[in-house]
Formats: structure tokens, C-alpha cells, sequence
């Protein structure tokens, strides 16, 4: 099936308050670029080089989020752009991420990246560290970023309800912090169990392959 024909059955899965994040990493400008055409106007990448390459070649009002992790030395190459960081996983991170937004004099959109898989390969947060961190926010100690919610990845299992369960661990932290003061964004589910996590309390999804194919990585 064609970019648009994927993109045209995504959309018309996704409930109307669900926000579409079109993971465009590993696939060419062009191809985001007819995504563009389409409508969508935000994308996420995962790697800093790759999404510091495509950014000059794109229309300037795309919202650009970053959803792999990231080091604390490569900040600075996204920070007068980048429209929201989802895999924020330390303390030190988000320091970083509000000196760089200082120095541009802007505020950077931040998702505490939280850990729900049992896989060790994933990173994030421990439940209790992200409440730290976002009530240390709240007290005003990060003035460039400002955190708007919280994102997780399930465990690649085809066990569906280990996938649910981690979904509503996080929905569960979701809700404690929301109590603190509202947050936006419960970013959850990819491509393959995008369905369960809205039925979980998802209101951002981050959809790659199913819109714009598989990856090839071998290039
Ligand atoms: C690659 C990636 C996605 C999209 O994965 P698909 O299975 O292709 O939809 C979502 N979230 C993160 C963090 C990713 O790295």
C-alpha cells in the first residue's frame, strides 16, 4: 500500500482528541515530506544526526519530537528547534535541556520517558523518580522546559495483556501527577499496539512503520 493510503487508515483508527506522532526515522525527506502534504505536522525521530540532517530540507512549521534517548553532550544541536523531548529518562538530562532552552530563550516540551517494560534494553524512569522530577518542575526549578506529560513503551511481547497491564501502570502514574497540577500528553503505543494503548487512556501515539512501511537498516 501507498505512504497515503497508510497514513489515510491511521487517521481514520485514531479518535479525534488522539495527537498522531508520524515516526519518520530511517526514511528519506521525500517520503515525509508527501506526509506533510497530507496534513500531518508533527514527526518524531530518534537520532539526533538524522534529525539534524532533515530538518533544514523541511517546511519550518513541522513540530518535531524526539523520541530516542538522548546524551546530555547532544542537546545542544537541537535545542533552538526541537519542539518536544519524549524520552527524557534523567534528572541531569532535563537540566541540560533547560540550559540549552535558556540560551535560545525559548521553552522546550518535555515527556518524562517512564520505564513499564520488563525488558532491560528500555530506558526510563523509575514511577517515584518522575514524580520528583515533575514536582521539582513544579516548584520552579526548570524554567526553560516545560513538562507536559509522560511517555512509556510496552514490553515487544505478543502478550496482550502484559502489554495492557504496563499501559495502565503508567496511566495509573498518569493520573497521580495529573492530581499535582494537569498534565497534557500520555504518549503510548507504536504501530502494533497503538489499539490498546488509547483503550488504556493514550492520547498521543507514535506510529513509524504502519504509515511509512518497514525500516531498512542496512543502509
Ligand atoms: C521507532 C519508534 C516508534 C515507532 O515504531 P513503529 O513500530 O514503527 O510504529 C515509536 N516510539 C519509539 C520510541 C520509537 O523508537
Amino acid at each position: 500500500m501507498s505512504i497515503q493510503e497508510n497514513y489515510n487508515i491511521i487517521k481514520g483508527r485514531l479518535p479525534q482528541y488522539v495527537e498522531l506522532v508520524a515516526v519518520s526515522k530511517t526514511h528519506p525527506v521525500s517520503a515525509i515530506q508527501e506526509v506533510y502534504d497530507l496534513g500531518q505536522k508533527v514527526f518524531g525521530e530518534n537520532k539526533v544526526q538524522e534529525l539534524t540532517e532533515k530538518y533544514p530540507l523541511l517546511p519550518k512549521d513541522i513540530k518535531w519530537h524526539l523520541i530516542g534517548h538522548l546524551q546530555t553532550n547532544k542537546v545542544k544541536y537541537i535545542a533552538e528547534f526541537i519542539d518536544t523531548i519524549q524520552s527524557v529518562d534523567s534528572e541531569k538530562l532535563l537540566r541540560e535541556i533547560n540550559k540549552e532552552a535558556g540560551k535560545h530563550n525559548r521553552k522546550i516540551n518535555i515527556l518524562l520517558q517512564v520505564k513499564i517494560a520488563k525488558e532491560e534494553t528500555k530506558f526510563g524512569l523509575e514511577a517515584g523518580e518522575a514524580k520528583i522530577m515533575y514536582e521539582k518542575f513544579l516548584n520552579g526549578e526548570f524554567p526553560n522546559i516545560a513538562i507536559t506529560g509522560l511517555m512509556g513503551m510496552a514490553t515487544f511481547t505478543e502478550d496482550e495483556n502484559q502489554i495492557k497491564q504496563e499501559f495502565l501502570n503508567l496511566k495509573k502514574l498518569f493520573d497521580e501527577l495529573n492530581q499535582l497540577n494537569p498534565l497534557e500528553t500520555l504518549s503510548m503505543g507504536m504501530s502494533d499496539d497503538f489499539p490498546i494503548a488509547i483503550e488504556c487512556g493514550a492520547n498521543s501515539v507514535r506510529v513509524g512503520s504502519a504509515i511509512f512501511g518497514r525500516r531498512d537498516y542496512s543502509k
